[in-house]
């Protein structure tokens, strides 16, 4: 891969521990869950965690879905190439969260809160549905303060290429709005995640006001669907909703946006000036799936790797199937080597 500058890629989202388990209908149905979803976390929920970890041998597997997507991405790249940011405690969840990131050789820039604890969420397994939800924490705390710390802002400025997981959106607008207009002045790449269904429906306005400066959005068929929803588009055909997508007003008038929407096994839609194409995902044996979990998060971080490496369009979708594939047979770097148990 070509030479890269130092911390090229700069990411943001929502750091959390991921406390996973098998799971049945009944625990679903206990806390109001369905089989695949993903949530934020309401008074009713809070039992969970502790349920999932004394009842369900839970794993402690560090997650949030930039955060994933950054470890990848730093996988693909030279060393001290991607830079994270969020909000974390001063915990022992945060403490393994630093292992976690130390063996993926990623940076991490925490704002650390001392009087919260460190974003959970409980992953419940059901057969080949994951239900998430989470307790976002110190999380929720991030701020523009620590985006514009002289220190924090440095690295902004160095960087390259910004990639922001949409779950942001419930965190802090304003530092995600800081970046994209960063990005928009200086003609640098601007990769947002939808990151989960409830996104386009519940932030749409906040959705809606980061998107002239989308260079890339990547999504899953779900979150696709959920956009033309909340948006009152008369079509579920996703690569119509891609091609609108990328036809949104755009802030940035030198670059092209591309919307990129996976779907699972189906092909990868890609959409940029008016034109769809469609990439085949690379056929994979049943029994060697192991975690489809963060399938997208990784397909992202190998996608990014590629165009902060300056690589074709196809083959950024390449690198993003290659990576996501690995990921769910569990040889890669979002997942296997950092499984912690209690
Ligand atoms: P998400 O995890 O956000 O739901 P997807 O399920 O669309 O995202 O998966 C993202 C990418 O992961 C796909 O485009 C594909 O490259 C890869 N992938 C997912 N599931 C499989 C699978 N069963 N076999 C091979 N590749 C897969
Ligand atoms: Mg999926
Ligand atoms: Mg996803």
């Amino acid at each position: 891969m070509s030479a890269t500058k130092e911390y090229a890629l700069l990411c943001l989202e929502n750091p959390l521990l991921d406390i996973q388990a098998q799971g049945n209908d009944d625990l679903l149905a206990k806390y109001g869950l369905e089989p695949d979803n993903a949530i934020l976390a309401e008074e009713k929920h809070l039992g969970i965690y502790e349920d999932l970890l004394n009842n369900y041998s839970a794993k402690l597997i560090a997650g949030g879905g930039a955060q994933n997507t950054a470890r990848g991405a730093q996988y693909m790249l030279p060393p001290n190439s991607v830079v994270y940011l969020g909000g974390v405690g001063d915990d022992k969840y945060a403490a393994i969260l630093h292992d976690a990131v130390k063996q993926a050789g990623l940076r991490v820039e925490y704002r650390v809160d001392k009087k919260e604890k460190t974003g959970r969420c409980g992953v419940v397994i059901t057969g080949h549905h994951r239900s998430m939800c989470t307790d976002l924490g110190a999380a929720n705390h991030y701020d523009l303060d620590h985006l514009k710390s002289p220190e924090v802002w440095k690295l902004v400025e160095g960087a390259t290429h910004y990639f922001v997981g949409g779950y942001h959106l419930t965190v802090c607008p304003p530092a995600i709005m800081a970046l994209a207009e960063e990005a928009a002045k200086n003609d640098k790449p601007f990769v947002f995640s939808l990151s989960a269904p409830f996104i386009p429906i519940v932030f749409k306005d906040a959705l809606d006001a980061t998107a002239p400066y989308w260079d890339y959005v990547i999504g899953n068929e779900s979150e696709a669907l959920s956009y033309a929803e909340a948006h009152g588009l008369e079509t579920k055909d996703i690569k119509e909703i891609a091609k609108h997508l990328a036809a949104l007003p755009k802030a940035n008038k030198k670059r092209e946006r591309v919307a990129i929407i996976t779907q699972g096994t189906d092909p990868t839609v890609v959409a940029t000036n008016g034109e769809v194409k469609e990439y085949a995902v690379h056929a994979i044996d049943g029994s060697k799936i192991t975690d489809t979990t963060g399938a997208g998060d990784a397909f992202a971080a190998g996608f990014t790797a590629g165009l902060v490496a300056g690589a074709p369009l196809a083959q950024c979708v390449d690198q993003g199937q290659w990576l996501a594939k690995l990921s769910i047979q569990e040889l890669g770097p979002s997942r296997r080597s950092e499984k912690v148990s209690t």
